[in-house]
């Protein structure tokens, strides 16, 4: 599905992901861990393309498709769903104008009585009031409202891989499992992927990750179970491999 090869990758001068390897197949949830500052929304948007990072080495190819060098919206319209760490407002456009236009584009063919019928289905599913529905793209919502916002974009758009950094920053405990059980029906339901950064505990004992990988040095220097991440509740990143945030940062 994704295959990330030998990626290389800089922003603004800075090299930040050397060599970088990473495959994930259909139906599989993978966690990415690692100190601040180490690389991991670097890996999302490079997955994205975002026009800041310069992409040095390396293949991205996703579902026989090399993406490496694809614009976002083409990237997007394979199926790949990015939400960000801090996700923008946009001022002007409403969810659902946004959503019955990037639903149009994806080709996803629905008239707009089971539109409205599915926009509903998701608010009460994530728990989120239906004005969302009919307000501007994120303008004016807590941290919190932001991320479910993005969420409810997701279940309409339906994409096979979604990349989550910081999914549970803003998220109080209620949400928190909401987002996480909705996630993993999600992935039962579609056989969808997710690429999840997060630290949380609770969240990944929602998920219950089929692999969790540690960055460090621009890649993965350990992959394992969700045990790994117990271990790092547990003894933080400066266990065994002795990585710390201020060293990776210069
Ligand atoms: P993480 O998500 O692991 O905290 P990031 O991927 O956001 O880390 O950033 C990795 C490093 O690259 C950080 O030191 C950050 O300051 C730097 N960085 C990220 N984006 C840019 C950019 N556009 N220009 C310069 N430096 C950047
Ligand atoms: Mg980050």
């Amino acid at each position: 599905m994704l295959h990330i090869k030998n990626l290389s990758v800089s922003a603004g001068k800075k090299s930040i992901l050397k060599n970088f390897n990473l495959d994930i197949n259909d139906s599989e949830i993978h966690v990415l861990m690692g100190p601040n500052g180490v690389g991991k929304s670097t890996v999302c948007k490079s997955i994205m393309h975002q026009f800041d990072y310069d992409i040095l080495d390396g293949t991205i190819i996703y579902n026989e498709f090399d993406i490496t060098h694809s614009k976002t919206y083409e990237i997007a319209r394979h199926g790949i769903y990015y939400i960000a760490q801090s996700p923008v407002e946009v001022e002007g456009i409403t969810n659902a104008e946004l959503l019955r236009s990037a639903m149009n584009e994806q080709g996803i063919k629905m008239d707009i009585f089971e539109f409205n019928r599915k926009c509903l289905e998701v608010c009460k599913k994530l728990n989120i009031p239906k004005t969302f529905l009919h307000r501007h793209v994120n303008v004016g919502m807590s941290g919190g409202e932001r991320k479910k916002n993005e969420l409810l974009q997701m279940f309409l758009l339906q994409p096979s891989l979604v990349l989550l950094d910081e999914i549970d920053s803003g998220l109080d405990v209620d949400a928190l499992k909401i987002v996480g059980e909705n996630l993993k029906d999600y992935v039962r339901e579609t056989h969808a992927s997710l690429f999840v950064i997060t630290h949380q505990q609770a969240l990944i004992d929602l998920l219950e990750p089929d692999f969790v990988h540690i960055l460090k040095d621009g890649r993965i220097i350990e992959s394992g179970t969700k045990e790994l991440a117990k271990e790092i509740e547990k003894f933080g990143f400066l266990r065994a491999n002795n990585v710390s945030g201020s060293e990776l940062s210069e």
